[in-house]
């Protein structure tokens, strides 16, 4: 059971097994997913985790008001915009995908980051011979990209080679930080039988 993340928990006094007493903030933190985990700084050992709060938890601590959350507000809402203009996008069209030559085509997805208004924007962009043919604003540490484009890659060219090289830059953001993805990423390839080329980095 995890505790919330606007409860006492950095000032309370834990103690752990091996003696050691203290303030939760003093504590070792390791960021999970969704969670904290706070362990003993003496041993290492488990003292206990903290759920990271949902968006309307910061909003209902930042409303009685609690200065952590409310710092947080305006990274929220900004974060929110971002989701529903990714959520808003125009899905990818499959028109846009050249005729394969000698039943085979080689696509290339890559980040490409530009200023967009006053903020420095990521796209995930999809490119056939250095000619851009679709991008999509990047969303960290998922594959839901390639689970929308390969389907249509595959249904585009039926029976022909297809590759998609997959550049550093791409691989580190659909992946972030869950290198446990790197198996559905290649499994993901295989299932609709497209060589995957990787960049090294
Ligand atoms: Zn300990």
């Amino acid at each position: 059971m995890a505790l919330n993340y606007y409860s006492d928990w950095e000032t309370h006094t834990w103690s752990c097994e091996c003696g050691w007493n203290g303030a939760g903030g003093d504590a070792w933190t390791e960021l999970h997913d969704a969670l904290v985990q706070v362990d003993c700084p003496e041993c290492g050992s488990r003292l206990f985790l903290v759920d990271l709060p949902t968006p309307d938890q910061v909003r209902a601590a930042a409303a009685v008001g609690n200065e952590e959350a409310q710092k947080e507000l305006g990274p929220l809402r900004q974060a929110e915009e971002r989701w529903a203009h990714i959520d808003a996008q125009p899905g990818f069209d499959p028109s846009v995908l050249p005729d394969a030559v000698d039943g085979r085509i080689e696509l290339e997805l890559t980040t490409v980051s530009e200023a967009d208004g006053g903020h420095k924007e990521t796209w995930m962009a999809l490119f056939h011979d250095s000619r851009e043919l679709y991008r999509e604003l990047a969303q960290y540490e998922t594959l839901s990209p390639l689970r929308r484009l390969l389907p249509a890659f595959r249904e585009r060219y039926g029976d022909a080679e297809i590759s998609l090289h997959t550049t550093y830059s791409a691989f580190i953001y659909l992946l972030g930080d869950r290198t446990s993805m790197i198996d559905d990423y290649g499994s993901l390839l295989k299932q609709y039988d497209i060589e995957d080329i990787k960049a090294a980095p």
